[in-house]
């Protein structure tokens, strides 16, 4: 769609021009940006010629730039971990987040991981991705400073994040602690290739605490912490304690509510047995 109002897209190629004006915004890969009108949107700055290593290894774990694209967060997943099993490691959840993200490969090669938390869609699966295993997001600030803030919390609702004009997510870190974690996947649609009703993951960690993680069907993700794997009663309580089900064309809120009853019974369960 063209943007009949944008002026000017900007290209910096270093973090001093990452100053924006007050109708700009960050572009990553344009895929929702360009698929509807934008009202107040005269300029974009293009993220993409910053130069930022998608993927780094560190010490602490993984740091995903935001402009990673979907596509190579997927290749994350080695080959003969693509087909879900019990009980199987945190790497497996890179394909099946990316996956979750119905949309060619044409959209996979150019939509980011940042864009897609900034965006903040309840079945924004990159939110899902890194809300399970406890992401930080790393942000720069107006004034040239940055501040860290973990992704379960950055998004705040529907198309609703704690990002202010003139911030720029600048990476996700992942802490190893997760990345050595077993977790286990549950996602439906209303449709075969719908957008998602409903996310489930589960995590448990060597230290034995599990975090069940509801995205999709609420507003915002919700982390349930145990310190082991819980009871069945304890778990649905907490299920049970979500406030906020979403209802629009891809399910109601009692619909998305049973199924994450179920499917976090289910993790439960799986991780339990492996
Ligand atoms: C066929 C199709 C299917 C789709 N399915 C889904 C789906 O299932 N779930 C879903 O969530 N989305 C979906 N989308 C929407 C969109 O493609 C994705 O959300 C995508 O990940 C957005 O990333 P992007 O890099 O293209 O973002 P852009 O369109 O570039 O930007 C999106 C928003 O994020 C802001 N932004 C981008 N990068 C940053 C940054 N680093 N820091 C701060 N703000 C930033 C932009 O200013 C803009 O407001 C779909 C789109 C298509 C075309």
């Amino acid at each position: 769609m063209d943007l009949i109002d944008v002026r000017e897209i900007r290209v910096p190629n270093a973090r001093d021009g990452l100053v924006f004006a007050p109708g700009e915004r960050p572009l990553g890969g344009g895929t929702w940006l360009f698929s509807e009108p934008q009202p107040g949107l005269t300029g974009l700055v293009d993220l993409t010629a910053l130069g930022w290593d998608p993927i780094r290894r560190t010490e602490a774990g993984l740091e995903i730039a935001a402009t990673c694209t979907i596509a190579e967060l997927a290749a994350l997943t080695p080959r003969e971990s693509r087909d879900p099993r019990p009980g199987q490691a945190a790497d497996a959840l890179f394909w099946q987040c990316a996956g979750s993200l119905l949309a060619s490969f044409k959209i996979w090669n150019v939509a980011t991981v940042g864009g897609n938390v900034a965006l903040a869609l309840p079945a924004g699966p990159m939110t899902s991705l890194a809300a399970s295993l406890d992401a930080v997001a790393v942000i720069w600030t107006a004034d040239g400073g940055e501040r860290r803030t973990p992704v379960a919390e950055l998004v705040t609702g529907v198309r609703s994040t704690g990002l202010t004009h003139g911030e720029v997510l600048r990476s996700l870190e992942i802490p190893e602690s997760s990345l050595a974690a077993r977790t286990g996947f549950r996602r439906i649609a209303l449709s075969p290739l719908g957008r998602a009703g409903t996310v489930v993951i589960g995590r448990v960690d060597s230290s034995g605490e599990t975090v069940i993680t509801v995205t999709g069907g609420t507003t915002r993700p919700h982390q349930l912490r145990f310190d082991e794997i819980p009871g069945e009663r304890a778990l649905a309580d907490a299920v049970d304690g979500i406030d906020d089900w979403y209802s629009d064309a891809h399910g109601t809120p009692d619909w998305r509510r049973a199924m994450s009853l179920l499917f976090a019974e289910q993790l439960r369960g799986e991780l339990e047995a492996t």
